[in-house]
């Protein structure tokens, strides 16, 4: 795994100055190839959008492991009985039919970087002249003792939407009134700051619903502070009074290891007992972009902030989770942002189209129960060290219920546009 450091991004950079100064990627044969890894909310995006701008120019290829996609957003929703399964899961239908995409079902199992191929676990390959690596993330199982790929079939961590989400919707949808669930959260960087307390609430919810309001939700966070703190423990104080507890590490000591036989979470200071146990791992980069030499130490992928070029390859881009995006959160929204920054200049690569300077945004929406919506966001620009926010907003403690209301709409109205924006309408 490469250690990159400015001085060889720099290096590269410039290496790559020469080559990115032509006006136009003229191939000996057929038309220049952009081929994406991975069809979730980064790299569908970034094909829909390569293909939709450069139309005839363009070859545009997207190769994503599973035939639908389980969004993770708004999977929360659906654990809380806010949204059905089919309703957050989608296809890759349009993005061939109306966009002339080469859709590609299949695992990447390694890039050759010298001869610009991707090589399929099936051994087939697939070349490219401009590649975006988007595999979201891994989960780093023994980040936390005793838990695995199997122990995750008893503690789901559901932290790639799926089988995994519908395990812990069977699972809680189980729980009676007087037990307990114990969360453990995972340590930063990883995907969707808010997610894992959004979860608590909706689950919460769920209880509350069926008047098991003796039943408790234990938090086990590896962190001091967490994302939309005061929305959140505010939110619990008033919907849900003594279900929710939070525990950081000066309570805890430590998390130390968890049981899938006996269903206990070891800390330092107590042993505590989950009639279901929700376990989110530490995280890292999509196993393709470690593999592609794209990672740094921290086990996600720098990039040059005004492209999402890869630091380690002018001709990769990496966006979405798996990426070193300086002050944005690793998000939906994110990724599509960062899609739309690539996909631009990979065109400005093979077809000469103009490239303007990148802008980036970001909205976290959590509900916390029914039409009590909050969010977080902000604007974010390129500087020569990182991706940079330059304006933020948050809700408010104490709103009233109307605002929280129409923050709820709005984050339901941004998920019809953004899985539109993503996948074609
Ligand atoms: C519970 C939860 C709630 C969330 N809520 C929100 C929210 O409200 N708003 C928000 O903006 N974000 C939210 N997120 C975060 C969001 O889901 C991720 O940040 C986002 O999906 C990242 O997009 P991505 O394209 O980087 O990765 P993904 O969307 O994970 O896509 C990666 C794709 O690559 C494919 N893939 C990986 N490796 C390979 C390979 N080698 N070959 C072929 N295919 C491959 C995978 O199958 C997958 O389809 C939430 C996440 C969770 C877990």
């Amino acid at each position: 795994m490469p250690n990159l450091t400015r001085r060889t991004f720099g290096l590269l950079a410039g290496a790559g100055a020469s080559t990115l100064a032509m006006p136009y990627y003229a191939r000996a044969q057929g038309k220049p190839r952009a081929v994406v890894i991975g069809g979730g909310a980064g790299g569908a995006t970034a094909a829909r959008y390569m293909a939709k701008d450069a139309g005839e120019d363009l070859d545009v290829t997207l190769i994503e492991a599973n035939p639908k996609y389980t969004t993770c957003f708004f999977s929360n929703l659906y654990l809380g009985g806010y949204r059905d399964f089919n309703s957050i899961t989608h296809g890759y239908d349009t993005l061939a039919s109306n966009y002339g995409i080469s859709i590609v079902n299949g695992m990447a199992d390694a890039v050759d970087r010298d001869a610009r191929e991707v090589v399929m676990a099936d051994g087939s390959k697939v070349p490219y002249d401009r590649l975006i690596v988007a595999p979201g993330i891994d989960l780093i199982y023994d980040s936390v003792e005793g838990y695995s790929e199997e122990a995750a079939e008893i503690m789901p961590h559901a932290w790639k939407a799926g089988p995994q989400t519908q395990l812990l919707k069977a699972k809680l949808d189980a729980i009676e009134n007087g037990q307990q669930i114990v969360m453990v959260t995972p340590p930063n960087p990883y995907r969707c700051p808010p997610g894992p307390y959004e979860r608590a609430s909706m689950m919460a919810h769920v209880l509350k619903e069926k008047g098991f309001t003796d039943a408790k939700i234990i938090i086990i966070d590896p962190k001091p502070n967490f994302s939309k703190q005061a929305l959140f423990t505010e939110g619990w104080e008033k919907h849900y009074p003594g279900m929710i507890e939070w525990y950081g590490p000066d309570v805890h000591g430590g998390i130390l290891s968890v049981s899938a036989d006996s269903g206990e979470v070891e800390t330092d200071f107590d042993t505590f007992r989950g009639d279901l146990v929700n376990v989110i791992p530490a995280q890292k980069a999509g196993m393709i972009a470690a593999r592609t030499g794209l990672t740094n130490d921290t086990g996600f992928c720098p990039i040059d902030p005004k492209s999402m070029r890869s630091a380690a390859d002018e001709n990769i881009f990496v966006i979405g989770d798996a990426s070193i995006a300086g002050d944005m959160p690793k998000s939906g929204f994110s990724a599509n942002s960062q899609a739309k920054v690539a996909a631009m200049a990979v065109r400005g690569d093979l077809v000469g189209s103009k490239v303007f300077p990148a802008k980036y945004s970001n909205t976290c929406w959590s509900l916390i129960e029914t039409n009590d919506g909050v969010k977080v966001g902000a604007q974010y620009a390129p500087t020569d060290e990182k991706i940079a926010s330059t304006s933020k907003f948050i809700s408010q403690t104490g709103e009233d219920a109307a605002l929280r209301q129409a923050t709820y709409e709005e984050s339901v109205g941004w998920y019809k546009g953004i899985t539109a924006d993503i996948f074609g309408a």
